[in-house]
């Protein structure tokens, strides 16, 4: 990339450590006794090295073109969650940065803007090749502060650009309208237009992707980005805002601000330059923002939490169901908004796919991404291992089976064991809850009105799956689902030129597609009177 590096010093996250430097700008991320492999360290300390004197690691958020601290000098720590080490320490940003980085996309906006389309998609197309160019680099950027395997993460990559390229294609065709007047001395016409600053937060399980699927639809349609990826994971994000200056991107048009979530989030829903928030996170956290736009009536999109349900039918093909739902459910150590939550599976089929998908569920091999073969990372935090720890004693003691894994892996850390768990009820937090881990939990049930009525009983409806040969109930079944999006015999069904989004509370609008344009377009009436 052409920058210097900075200076990396490898220490552990200790809770003592973070609190005695960062006080209220940290959440310590491991907090419990681990075992801790050196070989593990190893790697990932010679990965960090590499990449840092590549120029890929920057500790500063990224204001009007230019890398800046935080005002205080607060820092925070980046924590490899395989193995605890620090790999750098970035600015712990607020209010007062983010008002400057809004002030610069505001000013930005009025130049971007009025850039013909041709020209946008040109600088754009640009981008997505120099990420394209970084993908290995970027790749392990991804693996080393968010823990999915290398293979994946760099999947991600490809994924992430993905948004960039289609988009780069889709500024050319934000066409209007001219609608038959009902007066004949009249002609009218809808113009879209950009809405204008866009405040963009995103979740750490995705650090490139959920961030290219909001800012390359806005900037294909002329708005400029505040950005505010995870204070876990913002190293992704500012080598890829470092890469779209490259591109020709105007500095401005991207900034990325990261530390306090609360004070960064509040600047953005205060402002009234800003005028539409995109989210991609937890519910919570969505509902709280949606109410905060309504101060200033901003646009708002959000991609929320999930409760995907995985149906398996008597009549599915064994195999095409077993591989489909390990994907859905272990891709990402199973956190991802779309993972599948709950495995219902008729009473036909239930007992050989509980022994068949266990034994395909044992053969996964666990470890830091950076390893051979590893299917299954860490997950995030202390927090996640804890959550899905009481979510698997909820089932156990309410009268579900283990028939695999169902306790933290022995590698220590954040490391938990893919897990199976059957004769799960509807009732247990495994069901009503986004479990957020590796844990399939299988529920049985008897017929197909039964599996719509389990599926649909939650507040969630993001993502489902179904497994069957009948094209005719495939189409039943897709229809009655209240979810955003259906898989049918597919377990990873996410591309770049479909829509993308939830019904319920598991969000508003759509990413990704022609859709995604909509999100960031105003649309202007215009009246030519007397035109006889
Ligand atoms: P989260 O806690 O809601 O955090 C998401 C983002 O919001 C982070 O950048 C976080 O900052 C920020 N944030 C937290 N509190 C905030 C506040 N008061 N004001 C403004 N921003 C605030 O969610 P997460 O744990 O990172 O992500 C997991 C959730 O995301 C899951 O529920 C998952 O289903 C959902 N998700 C949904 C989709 C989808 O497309 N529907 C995709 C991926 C994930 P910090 O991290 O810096 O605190």
């Amino acid at each position: 990339m052409g920058l210097g590096g900075i200076g990396i010093a490898f220490r552990r996250c200790s809770p003592s450590f973070l609190s005695m430097r960062f006080g209220a700008c940290h959440q310590p991320r491991f907090t419990s006794a681990v075992m801790f492999s050196h070989q593990m360290s190893t790697n990932a300390e010679s990965v960090a090295a590499r990449l840092n004197s590549a120029g890929f690691i920057r500790s500063q958020g990224f204001i009007g073109g230019k890398w800046t601290d935080a005002y205080d000098g607060k820092t925070i720590e980046v924590c490899n969650p395989a193995t605890g080490g620090v790999i750098t320490n970035v600015s712990c940003m607020g209010g007062r940065e983010t008002n400057d980085a809004i002030a610069s996309a505001h000013e930005t906006f009025l130049s971007w803007s009025k850039l013909t389309a041709a020209e946008r998609s040109k600088r754009l197309r640009k981008w997505y090749e120099l990420i394209m160019d970084h993908k290995d680099e970027l790749g392990q950027l991804m693996t080393l502060e968010q823990g999915k395997p290398l293979k994946e993460a760099i999947g991600e990559v490809s994924y992430g650009a993905s948004f960039i390229e289609f988009y780069a294609e889709e500024a050319k065709r934000v066409y209007g309208d001219i609608i038959p007047a009902a007066m004949s001395d009249r002609r009218l016409f809808v113009l879209k237009q950009p809405v204008g600053v866009v405040g963009a937060i995103t979740p750490w399980n995705f650090p490139l992707a959920m961030i290219t699927r909001k800012v390359a639809p806005a900037l294909a349609c002329g708005c400029t980005v505040v950005v505010k990826p995870s204070e876990l994971t913002p190293l992704t994000a500012l080598a890829a805002a470092e890469l779209s200056i490259q591109a020709g991107i105007p500095p401005g048009a991207v900034n990325v601000v990261m530390g306090n979530a609360s004070d960064i989030g509040d600047a953005l829903l205060a402002s009234p330059q800003v005028r539409k928030i995109t989210f991609t996170g937890s519910t919570a956290v969505g509902k709280k923002l949606m109410a905060g736009a309504a101060g200033t009536v901003k646009k708002v999109s959000l991609e929320l939490g999930g409760n995907a349900p995985c149906i398996i039918f008597d009549d599915a093909d064994l195999d095409v169901a077993l591989k489909g739902t390990l994907a859905t459910k272990f891709r990402n150590s199973g956190q991802t908004c779309v993972c599948a939550n709950r495995v219902l599976v008729q009473e036909g089929i239930y007992d050989k796919f509980a022994s068949a998908f266990s034994k395909a569920v044992e053969d996964m091999k666990v470890g830091d991404g950076f390893g051979e073969g590893v299917g299954q990372g860490p997950l995030i935090n202390d927090a996640a291992v804890r959550k899905v720890e009481s979510f698997v004693e909820d089932a156990i003691s309410k009268g579900a089976k283990v028939l695999i894994g169902g306790k933290k892996h022995s590698l220590g850390m954040t490391f938990y064991e893919p897990t199976v768990i059957a004769d799960v009820k509807s009732e247990m937090l495994l069901s009503r809850e986004e479990v957020f881990g590796p844990v399939a939990p299988l529920l049985k049930f008897k017929t197909e009105e039964d599996a719509i009525r389990m599926a649909n009983d939650t507040n969630a409806g993001l993502a489902a799956y179904i497994f069957t040969s009948s094209i005719q109930r495939s189409w039943r079944v897709s229809e009655a689902l209240e979810y955003g999006l259906v898989g049918v015999n597919e377990g990873i069904i996410s591309t770049e030129v479909a829509p993308f989004g939830g019904m319920k509370q598991s969000g508003l609008g759509r990413e990704g597609s022609k859709y995604g344009m909509d999100e960031y377009l105003e649309i202007k009436y215009v009246c030519l009177g007397n035109m006889n």
